[in-house]
């Protein structure tokens, strides 16, 4: 039930990386007409920071940490809600977590690979994938709202590392 993730080796995400990120979305907003409040900002920017998908709790221990204060849950989830329909957070379900996307300021098709054993993600926008899914889509006369693609396994660091994995599948 608990999301907890090993962050044994997690990567510090550098304060370059955070800034923009966080000025992407800024921008993104503005040109959008699009109000980036303070708290969508904090959200989005713990959400940077963590360098892994985080679930609510998690995220709500997190801001409460770098706040000083604890914010009221609803208050988090609109921020939250906000950021996803604007597509600068993806939601993963298979952890029941959320993770800000790459590439906030056009649309595509998140495919997000996750490891297993660290909780790491990494996501990468594969045109080969968006064009599939798209000719696939057509060809079932399907209208696709949400196109995150999550796949799971161990990630480089933890392979090189040979940090024994949850599970096999030889
Ligand atoms: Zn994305
Ligand atoms: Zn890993």
């Amino acid at each position: 039930m608990a999301q907890r993730m090993a962050a044994h080796h997690r990567r510090p995400v550098s304060h370059t990386v955070v800034s923009a990120a966080l000025n992407a979305v800024a921008t993104t907003c503005r040109e959008r007409g699009l109000q980036f409040t303070i708290i969508r900002r904090q959200v989005m920017e713990t959400l940077i920071k963590a360098g892994q998908p985080l679930g609510a709790y998690e995220l709500m221990g997190a801001l409460q940490d770098s706040l000083g204060r604890r914010l009221a849950p609803p208050t988090v989830y609109r921020a939250l809600e906000f950021l996803q329909e604007q597509h600068f957070v993806s939601r993963i379900e298979s952890r029941n977590a959320f993770v800000p996307c790459a590439h906030p300021d056009h649309p595509h098709a998140c495919v997000f690979f996750i490891c297993d054993n660290c909780g790491a993600s990494e996501e990468v926008e594969d045109r080969t994938i968006e064009r599939a899914v798209a000719r696939d889509a057509a060809s079932l006369g399907f209208r696709v709202a949400r196109r995150v693609v999550e796949l799971q396994g161990t990630c480089a660091t933890c392979l090189a590392t040979g940090t024994p994995t949850a599970s096999h599948h030889p």
